[in-house]
């Protein structure tokens, strides 16, 4: 084999290499031998055609591989696909340099899991590392060693399309699953290279549409959107992607600042920045740079490695090199990080490591099925509607999205088949006894109805930015109709975002969130819905009442007039409540839990916080039990609440368990001498309170 050879060739260079770490040497013995056309194409990551079956599409890639000119692909689907276009790498080029491919499995690949936020509902870091290690085996079988996941945006405006994909709006809770899904992608055999994105702030998208420029004070960008990318690249992330916006009038693509002054220098990270989808090419539209090779100087000097799709770096960096405009040592900077990932994963030893023809062919279904009933929240249940006994005679079920697998899986669904999918329908056809008559449609008949609501997959992830959050269509006329009928109505939502339910926050006898649940969808809700399951999910994002409020999250700055109703001069709506419709952290169970005995104790570095919390039902139920402090006085105003712990427990009826939170003395912000307020609940508005005098 070709390339048994070149590791024979490059091992005999790394002898008169310089001293290091292996992969250190290693990786310099290539870049010695390597013409600066060369390095050009290993930045470049082109897109290849789904499975590049096309005569066309795989022609011009094969012979862009063979001359040198791609070292990086995405989006490349299948085995074969993958194989064939690393044998001309391996083989047939002059320094037999293997490729790596990535892909976009956000949440799941062939298995697909929740979405994102929807995973974030379940406040389990631990499911989000299952599925990520789950995802990892199944695109590594097509021989793809990198995903571009975790999104890690925080995300404060549910006009954002894009907020289905990350974690909601806390940088707590956003962290604990950027670091879990980097683990479950990287920890374990198959490695496969987990990417942060997207490099920085680009959930505050001014007015929540897409790739639109943002606006974030330091303080923000330091307290809310930095930290989740830290917890990633803590937790050992390989790759991180840049954003499509400009903050400060920089587009990220440019963002020397931000790019090499936080995340190389200020955090000692060796990772590969890769450019999102055309980002480098975009510096021309975004008036920042004149030309492709204006482009070209300013991405690579801020310190993006790799070029997605622009072509840009490969056809401008060696005329800019040429022509002194970019020195030689940023672009080998660039070039020695993609070879060292190549290494580190051990393609330069096997380059067809990655790849399992035997696979089975089969979906993980019951991981997927356990995770997407975790990730459900029960938003209402008045008069114990929920959950429905299996015998019910007639159970109408209402609504389009009902039957739409393909919604089920929602948006970025990888490989993932809707005919693999289970609608809720199915789910409840499924799981109701034999005596129970199903229908698809209204029935005068019906003994309770399962109605179905809310958004299309697509109308939430990239570019769905919404300028409204109410239920689209004539959704809520339907609402009224059935609810009307005074039957018994269990209101399903499926949603990428918050919708402004408030009609059904009303009426609706008993409503849960269901999201875009993925592959298990249906069965994951009938198991709730007939009590197989109890849900346990809480919201990781804030519902407005109405776009309106936007943006509307738990951990606001006080102000000088809080609301108040009862005085016109403070801050406060004239024609809506401040409040929202469900707060942060908000899930209700068919079981009920009682708090008490807070305590807290304060060493040198630690505030300890513990609490008792019993299940007072008489059902088996899941708790989330969250912490949160509120130091009052400082040099600069301090949020109102900020979440500090969280634990997901499971107790059985009269149950009780005490709780502790270690939250580290530095995260609470405490710069003079003051009263921290602390606060252990079922969601960031109701609970427990206490507090210490903390000093610096
Ligand atoms: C998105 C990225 C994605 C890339 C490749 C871009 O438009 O912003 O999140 O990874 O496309 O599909």
């Amino acid at each position: 084999m070709r390339w048994a050879i070149l590791t024979l060739v490059l091992a005999a260079g790394v002898a008169q290499a310089q001293q290091g770490p292996a992969v250190t040497r290693f990786v310099d013995s290539v870049l010695a031998r390597m013409t600066l056309e060369e390095k050009a194409g290993q930045l470049n990551l082109v897109r290849g055609e789904g499975t590049l079956t096309g005569p066309a599409s795989r022609a011009g890639s094969d012979s862009a591989v063979r001359v040198g000119r791609i070292g990086l692909f995405y989006g490349v689907r299948s085995l074969a696909a993958t194989r064939h276009l690393q044998r001309i790498a391996v083989n047939e080029t002059r320094l037999h340099i293997p490729l790596l491919f990535a892909d976009d499995a956000i949440h799941g690949y062939r298995t697909i899991f929740p979405v994102p936020l929807a995973e974030a509902a379940s406040w389990d870091p631990d499911a989000a590392e299952r599925s990520a290690r789950i995802t990892a085996i199944e695109v590594a079988n097509d021989g793809i060693q990198w995903t571009y996941a975790p999104m890690v945006d925080i995300a404060r405006d549910p006009r954002w399309g894009r907020i289905v994909e990350g974690s909601g709006e806390d940088p707590f809770l956003g962290s604990a699953f950027a670091a879990s899904r980097v683990k479950g992608f990287q920890g374990a055999n198959p490695r496969v290279i987990a990417t942060a994105k997207h490099f920085v702030a680009y959930g505050a998208a001014e007015g929540g549409r897409d790739y639109n420029t943002a606006d974030v004070s330091d303080s923000t960008l330091r307290d809310v959107y930095l930290p989740p990318f830290k917890a990633a690249v803590d937790a050992g992330a390989m790759s991180v992607m840049a954003a499509f916006d400009a903050l400060d009038g920089v587009p990220m693509h440019a963002n020397r600042r931000l790019i090499t002054g936080v995340l190389r220098d200020e955090w000692h990270w060796g990772g590969i920045v890769v450019s999102d989808y055309t980002g480098i090419m975009e510096l021309m539209r975004h008036g920042v740079a004149g030309s492709p090779a204006e482009a070209a100087e300013r991405a690579i000097n801020a310190g993006v490695d790799a070029d997605m799709v622009s072509e840009i770096y490969v056809n401008e960096l060696p005329g800019l090199v040429r022509s002194g405009r970019v020195k030689v040592a940023t672009i080998d900077a660039a070039v020695r990080r993609v070879l060292r990932a190549k290494y580190e994963l051990g393609l330069f030893r096997d380059p067809y490591r990655y790849g399992d023809s035997t696979a089975p062919d089969t979906l993980y279904r019951g991981e997927a099925r356990r995770i997407a009933r975790e990730s459900i929240v029960l938003l209402e249940n008045r008069q114990h509607t929920l959950p429905f006994s299996k015998n019910i005679k007639t159970l109408a079920v209402i609504g389009k999205l009902a039957s739409d697998s393909l919604s089920a899986l929602g948006p970025w669904a990888a490989i993932g088949n809707p005919h693999e999918a289970v609608s809720v329908l199915a789910g409840i056809q499924r799981a109701v006894s034999s005596d129970t008559r199903v229908v698809y449609g209204p029935d005068p008949n019906a003994d309770a109805i399962v109605l179905v609501l809310g958004e299309t997959s697509d109308m939430s992830g990239e570019a769905s930015s919404r300028a409204f959050l109410d239920l689209p269509g004539d959704q809520e006329a339907l609402a009224e109709a059935v609810i009307g009928t005074g039957k018994p109505v269990a209101v399903v939502l499926l949603n990428g975002r918050p919708l402004s339910v408030g009609w059904l926050h009303e009426h609706a006898p008993a409503m849960i969130d269901a999201w875009f649940l993925g592959s298990e969808m249906g069965n994951a809700v009938a198991d709730v819905l007939f009590g197989d399951y109890n849900p346990g999910g809480k919201l990781p994002v804030t519902f407005p009442r109405t776009v309106g409020q936007v943006p509307i999250y738990y951990d606001h700055l006080p102000t000088g007039r809080p609301p108040d109703p009862n005085e016109h001069y403070t801050s406060k709506y004239i024609d809506e409540p401040w409040t929202p419709l469900y707060p942060f952290g908000y899930g209700l169970s068919y079981t009920t839990f009682g708090y008490e005995a807070i305590a807290v104790q304060l060493d040198r570095d630690t505030l300890r916080v513990s609490a008792n919390v019993t299940n007072t039902g008489d059902r088996d139920g899941d708790e989330v039990v969250q912490c949160y402090t509120h130091t009052l006085v400082a040099h600069v105003s301090r949020p109102v609440r900020v979440l500090q712990g969280f634990q997901r427990i499971h107790l059985s009826p009269g149950e009780h368990r005490t709780l502790t939170f270690a939250i580290p003395r530095r995260l609470l912000g405490v710069d003079e001498p003051t009263t921290v307020d602390v606060f252990v609940g079922p969601n960031s508005t109701e609970g427990l309170t206490s507090h210490v005098t903390v000093r610096p």
